[in-house]
C-alpha cells in the first residue's frame, strides 16, 4: 500500500533543511532518514504544505502476547525531546515482552520549524475531533482505526510560559493516577527534580508530580477520544520542563529532557513487560 513510497520518501529533499537550526540534533533529511530505516516501518501518510514534504511514519514491534502500548511524540513542534528520545529508543529496540506501536513525531512541519502548532498554524494536538480536520490527524486517526492499546504514552514538554513554572518534571495520567505514574516520578528523581510548584499545567493542583486530567468528552485530543472509545485503558503524559530563564537559557536542557524521556519509556516498557498491575490506584 503505502509502503511502495517509502524509498521516493527517502530521496526527496526537504526544503527545510536550510532553514531550521536544529543541527545538534537533526536535520529533517537525517531524521526522515532514521525513521524511515527503523525495522518494523510504514508511511502512513504524508504532510505537504507549499514546498514542506514529510512522511507520517509508524513503527510497530510485535508481540503477539505482551501487553500493548502506544507510544506517540513532537504532537507540538517545539518540544523536541520527545521525538528523538523515541526514535533513539525504537532504534535499539528489537525484541521485547510487550506489543509497542509508535508513531514517534505527530506534527513533523512543526517540529523542523521549532513552531508550536503545524506549519498552517494550526495546533495538530487538538485537530481530533469527529471528524479529524488536519492531515496529521487524518492519517493518524485512520492508521489507529480498530487499534486497541493497554496504555498510550505521550511525550510532551512543558513549555507554558504563563503563571505557572513546573521548575522540574512531572506526569500528567488521565482518567486518574496509578500506580506506574509514581513508579515513573520515582525513576526520574533519581537523576531530576520533580516539580515542586503548587499549581500546573492549566493551574491544575498535583500529587507529588501527578497530575490527574479528567478530560470532557467529547474531545478534539487524540489520547481523549482513544480513552473515548475505550481503546486505551488509561494515558499518560510525560512533561519534563522546558521553560526557558531570563537569559533565554534551559531549566533542564535538552540532552537531558531527551535523557528523562528515555528513562520514562523504558520505564513504562519495563513495568508493562512484567505482572505489575499499572492500573492500580496509587
Ligand atoms: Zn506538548
Amino acid at each position: 500500500m503505502l509502503q511502495e513510497t517509502k524509498q521516493q520518501a527517502l530521496v526527496s529533499i526537504d526544503p527545510y533543511n536550510t532553514i531550521v537550526d536544529r543541527k545538534p540534533v537533526f536535520s529533517a533529511e537525517e531524521y526522515k532518514q532514521k525513521l524511515l530505516t527503523l525495522s518494523g516501518s510504514q508511511i502512513i501518510g504524508n504532510v505537504t504544505y507549499r514546498n514542506f514534504h514529510f512522511p507520517l511514519v509508524a513503527a510497530e514491534r510485535k508481540n503477539n502476547v505482551g501487553k500493548r502500548l502506544l507510544l506517540i511524540s513532537g504532537e507540538h513542534g517545539d518540544e523536541p525531546s520527545g521525538p528523538i528520545a523515541t526514535l533513539e529508543f525504537l532504534k535499539n529496540q528489537t525484541d521485547r515482552k510487550i506489543h509497542i506501536t509508535s508513531i514517534p513525531l505527530l506534527n513533523p512541519s512543526g517540529f523542523f520549524c521549532n513552531s508550536h502548532n503545524n506549519l498552517e498554524g494550526v495546533e495538530v494536538y487538538a485537530s481530533y475531533g469527529n471528524p479529524p480536520s488536519t492531515q496529521e490527524s487524518i492519517a493518524v486517526w485512520n492508521y489507529l482505526r480498530n487499534k486497541h492499546f493497554d496504555l498510550a504514552l505521550c511525550l510532551h514538554e512543558d513549555s507554558d510560559t504563563g503563571e505557572t513554572f513546573a521548575n522540574g518534571f512531572y506526569i500528567i495520567q488521565c482518567p486518574e493516577a496509578t500506580a506506574i505514574s509514581r513508579k515513573i516520578i520515582d525513576k526520574v528523581r533519581e537523576t531530576t527534580k520533580i516539580t515542586d510548584a503548587k499549581r500546573l499545567w492549566g493551574n491544575r493542583g498535583h500529587d507529588h508530580g501527578v497530575v490527574v486530567w479528567k478530560p470532557n468528552y467529547p474531545t478534539v485530543y487524540l489520547a481523549a477520544r482513544l480513552l473515548k472509545e475505550k481503546r486505551i485503558k488509561t494515558c499518560l503524559f510525560s512533561e519534563p520542563d522546558a521553560i526557558q530563564n531570563r537569559e533565554g537559557k534551559h531549566e533542564i536542557p535538552l540532552k537531558e529532557r531527551i535523557q528523562i524521556q528515555k528513562t520514562v519509556i523504558n520505564t513504562v516498557v519495563e513495568l508493562l513487560e512484567t505482572d505489575f498491575d499499572y492500573m492500580e490506584k496509587s
